[in-house]
């Protein structure tokens, strides 16, 4: 099968690798249908995070099922599925208590961004769509994934209640879904924070109310304009650096709650945004497993459309300029087809 190998910066390979095959009684073997890359894969394609050697890349997909190990009880082969970015048994302590990123027998991928993909704890991570989803919803599905269920966390961390005002930082596809997430968990005001255009649209199609374009202090200022002189409610900080964090710790209200999910590149918590404010940090990767069976409701009744961030569309062995795209901004989110 063909696979996708990241050798270091700015080095992504599709490669030939072995078939990936059931080794564990819990596995399934899927085909996949529709990949894509992740903002979290770029940390490793700028250097930002070491690549020590060779390694098969990408955690999202959905797929069909083609084998299943003799212990799989909840799919089988020739069920169209989406995974979490991680696997969890859904059944241990953690999973239980909705904590499915830290399942004690979770586990990564060896690269998903290839045509075949061994998922291990394959019932507690895989959910059957209920029909094959045609052509147009794939991304949808695809985008629970990983994107739309990390933009939802930040909104569940952020506690999001009906009728909040919301702040989003970051526009990329974690940001927008998280300004989809916030509205349809009843925010009443949904305050984007976007410099680009094509964005800002995507924003306003999910449910933003307002965008604010600024920055730093100017940006504060606009939000405290925006939330009668106090702050918002709740704040989604889907970026990830300290600027974004202090960005959105000072959006915040006396008592709010900040959701962050960007993975943080975060040195030094600036805690005089956060102590005399009772300002509050929750969140981290999603429990992907443990939101996706109310997502892919919401997909397929239609009352969502997260695929609407997949701006671009490639053939998998065009997998390395998706990287490309994504990293020089002409793409907030590459889907890939084998
Ligand atoms: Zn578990």
């Amino acid at each position: 099968m063909r696979s996708t190998v990241i050798h270091g910066a700015r080095d992504i390979r599709l490669e030939d690798r072995p078939d990936p095959a059931i080794i564990a009684s819990t596995d399934a073997v899927v085909r996949t249908v529709a990949t894509c890359v992740c903002g979290s894969d770029l940390w490793r394609y700028r250097g930002i995070a070491d690549v020590p050697r060779p390694t098969p890349i990408g955690h999202e997909y959905v797929g069909v099922v083609e084998a299943v190990g003799g212990d799989v009880t909840t799919v089988k082969p020739g069920d169209f599925v989406v995974g979490g970015f991680l696997t969890s048994d859904n059944t241990c302590a953690l999973c239980k208590a909705g904590a499915h990123a830290n399942c004690l027998n979770g586990t990564g991928y060896d690269g998903c961004q290839a045509e075949l993909i061994r998922v291990q704890n394959a019932d507690g991570t895989l959910i059957a769509t209920p029909d094959e989803p045609d052509e147009t919803m794939v991304p949808s599905v695809l985008a629970l994934s990983d994107v739309m269920a990390t933009g939802w966390h930040a909104a569940v961390s952020a506690d999001v209640q009906p009728g909040s005002t919301v702040v989003v930082v970051g526009d990329g596809a974690v940001g927008l879904s998280g300004v989809l997430a916030a509205a349809q968990l009843g925010a009443e005001r949904v305050i984007a924070m976007s410099r680009h255009a094509d964005r800002q649209r995507i924003a306003r199609d999910f449910g933003a109310s307002d965008i604010v374009a600024e920055r730093g202090d100017e940006g504060v200022e606009r939000v405290k304009e925006l939330t009668g002189g106090v702050g918002a409610d709740a704040v989604l900080e889907c970026v990830g650096t300290h600027d974004s964090v202090v960005q959105a710790l000072r959006s915040a209200r006396p008592g709010a709650m900040v959701g962050w999910v960007g993975v943080p590149h975060v040195t030094d918590l600036p805690q005089e945004h956060m102590f005399w404010k009772n300002v509050g940090l929750r969140g981290g990767p999603a429990p992907v497993r443990a939101y996706l069976p109310d997502l892919l409701d919401r997909v397929w009744k239609g009352h969502i459309e997260p695929g609407k961030v997949f701006d671009l569309a490639l053939a998998l062995d065009q997998v390395a300029e998706g990287y490309a795209a994504m990293d020089e901004r002409r793409a907030i989110k590459a889907l890939l087809r084998p």
